[in-house]
């Protein structure tokens, strides 16, 4: 199924989207009486919800207890994580390589460990609202396509066989880069951390609707321009890997979200660099998921 938060008469909801997603129930007419989505994922089991709604909407008349999508406004499916975002950095092999090229480092093909970072994120941005470019502090905006996964339950010690079981969902991150600050701190925290700079959504896809491992084209546009065109079955280190080797020693809650790093074509990748100006807008795009529409202001 595919939740999402959403504003309605002034308040926050989340529900779910009927089957040509044109309709959202909201949990609250299935008897759930979570009131964010980060209280969903905490109260209920992936099964337990899979099975709560299911059996709920076999009794009801969708069309009844449904509201058009028209007349809600989309929020973040996650508006406030809990906790900063886990990210992987440099985690396919051809983003890699612009990467190093943008830097002007020789290309090696180390990557005996992955790179972890955190993004902090007050308040998510919702598709179709606008991203603030801090024209004041910087000018090379970036935008970065990812698949993130969130983790539905307390996960500590997991294995490769078992990392799988501790996913609620995916949904689409742009992690957006502010690259000179990013290079002058020698370090990624700050320069992905501004204010609006993590569009999410626009929904949430539960674990048990894709296939595992998740093999989905991911994709961004800019302005119609197609500039990433990739697939997660490339990450350099799995989601298996990350779950299991995050897990040991420190323990994943549930709300977690894990940000899988992108691939080539963000706009440092090309020569010379495209970044982003205020009006533009991107795309991020990953099948089965959606697509997450942004404008620069
Ligand atoms: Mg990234």
């Amino acid at each position: 199924m595919k939740l999402i938060t959403y504003i309605y008469e002034n308040k926050e909801n989340i529900g779910v989207l009927n089957a040509d997603e044109t309709r959202v129930i909201p949990l609250s007419s299935l008897g759930i009486d979570s009131p964010s989505m980060n209280d969903l994922i905490s109260d209920y089991t992936l099964e337990a919800l899979v099975n709560t709604v299911s059996s709920q909407l076999d009794n009801l008349d969708v069309n009844t207890c449904s509201i058009s999508l028209a007349e809600v406004t989309a929020a973040p499916p996650i508006p406030s994580p809990r906790q900063d975002i886990i990210c992987l950095g440099i985690n396919y092999w051809a983003h890699a390589e612009e990467s190093a090229r943008y830097k002007k480092e020789a290309f090696d093909r180390d990557r005996t460990y992955p790179i972890y970072f955190a993004k902090r994120v007050n308040r998510a941005v919702a598709d179709g609202e606008m991203i603030d470019s801090h024209r004041d502090m910087f000018q090379n905006l970036d935008y970065e396509s990812e698949l993130a996964v969130i983790i539905g339950k307390p996960c500590k010690n997991a294995t490769l066989d078992n990392a799988k079981d501790y996913i609620f969902g995916y949904t689409i991150v742009n992690d957006m880069s502010a690259r000179e600050i990013q290079t002058r701190h020698k370090q990624w925290y700050f320069g992905k951390s501004l204010d609006e700079f993590t569009p999410m959504g626009p929904c949430i896809v539960t674990a048990d609707e894709i296939p595992y491992p998740p093999h989905l084209d991911i994709k961004s546009y800019v302005n119609g321009e197609l500039r990433q065109n990739s697939n997660t079955e490339l990450l350099i280190n799995d989601i298996d890997y990350v779950i299991c080797e995050l897990s040991q020693g420190m323990t994943l809650l549930p709300g977690t979200i894990i940000s899988t790093g992108t691939p080539a074509g963000v706009g440092m990748g090309f020569e010379p660099p495209k970044f982003l100006s205020p009006g533009d807008e991107v795309i991020c795009e990953i099948q089965g998921i959606g697509q997450l529409k942004n404008k620069i202001k």
